[in-house]
C-alpha cells in the first residue's frame, strides 16, 4: 500500500493531538532535566501547523506539505526543539518533493533524510540522550522490516516499537547535548522529553497508516495486522 496526501495529513493531525494530550507530560519530563517547556513548545508549534495546513488544501504534493510543516515549526517554536523538528520535516519534504503519495520505501527515505537533518543540525549521536535515541532505532527497524519483506503496517509497528524502546533507553543515559547536558551526571535517571515526543511521532504514523490506511493505492495487508 501507499499513503496519499490525506493520509499524510492524517498523520500530522494525529501527532498534533498526541502532543496536545501529552503536553503536561512532556513539560514535566523537561522540568526534570531542562526548562519545563517541551510540551508547551511542541503544542504551540503543532497548533500552528494544524491551522496552517487547513489553509492550504487543494495542493496534493506531500513533499510541499511536509516542508510547510517544517517551516511552520521553525517559525513558531523557539528553543532547540523547534529548529530540530522543523529540520526533520523540511528534510522529509525535500526527500519526497513532487510526490502525491508515499510508498513504504518513500517513507523510509523520508525518515532517513529527516533524521540525517536532525543530526546535521544538532550533532547528536546515539546515546547522547536526545530525540536521536528514538529516531535512529525507528529508522533502522523500519528499513530492516521492509528489507525482510514485512507489510507496511508491520514495518510501521516495528518502527514505533523501536522508538519506544529507544525512548525508554534514554532513562539511564547522561545527557551530552542540549540543556540537559548542563546537569551532567544528574541528568541520569530521567527520560528525555525529545525522545518521548519523537516516539509519539512514529506511533502516530503506525496508528494512522498501519491500522486503517487512508491513502490511495491498493490496500493489501489492510487491517489484518
Ligand atoms: P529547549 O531545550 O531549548 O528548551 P525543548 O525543551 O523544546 O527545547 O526540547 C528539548 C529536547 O530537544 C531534548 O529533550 C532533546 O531530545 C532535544 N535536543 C536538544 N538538543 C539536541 C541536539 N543537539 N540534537 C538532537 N536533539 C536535541
Ligand atoms: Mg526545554
Amino acid at each position: 500500500m501507499s499513503v496519499g496526501y490525506d493520509g499524510v495529513l492524517g498523520w500530522i493531525r494525529r501527532f498534533a493531538s498526541e502532543v496536545e494530550a501529552n503536553k503536561e507530560y512532556l513539560t514535566q519530563l523537561d522540568a526534570a532535566i531542562g526548562d519545563a517547556d517541551h510540551g508547551i513548545n511542541m503544542s504551540r508549534g503543532m497548533s500552528a501547523v494544524v491551522a496552517k495546513v487547513d489553509e492550504q488544501s487543494g495542493d496534493q504534493d506531500v513533499g510541499a506539505l511536509l516542508k510547510t510543516v517544517g517551516m511552520t515549526l521553525v517559525s513558531t517554536v523557539g528553543g532547540a526543539g523547534g529548529p530540530l523538528y522543523g529540520t526533520l520535516f523540511l528534510r522529509m519534504g525535500t526527500a519526497v518533493t513532487g510526490k502525491s503519495e508515499l510508498s513504504p520505501d518513500d517513507w523510509a527515505a523520508a525518515l532517513e533524510a529527516g533524521v540525517a537533518g536532525v543530526q546535521d543540525r544538532g550533532k547528536a549521536e546515539p546515546g547522547d540522550k536526545t530525540m536521536i535515541d528514538a529516531l535512529i532505532p525507528a529508522r533502522d527497524a523500519l528499513k530492516q522490516a521492509l528489507g525482510g519483506g514485512a507489510t507496511f503496517a508491520d514495518a510501521l509497528g516495528q518502527s514505533a516499537a523501536a522508538a519506544e524502546q529507544g525512548m525508554q533507553d534514554t532513562v539511564p543515559l547522561v545527557a551530552r547535548k542540549g540543556r540537559a547536558s548542563y546537569l551532567g551526571e544528574r541528568s541520569a535517571g530521567h527520560q528525555d522529553p525529545g525522545a518521548t515526543s519523537s516516539h509519539l511521532l512514529l506511533e502516530a504514523a503506525a496508528e494512522t497508516w498501519g491500522d486503517s490506511p487512508q491513502g490511495s493505492g491498493d490496500h493489501e495487508g489492510g487491517t489484518n495486522g
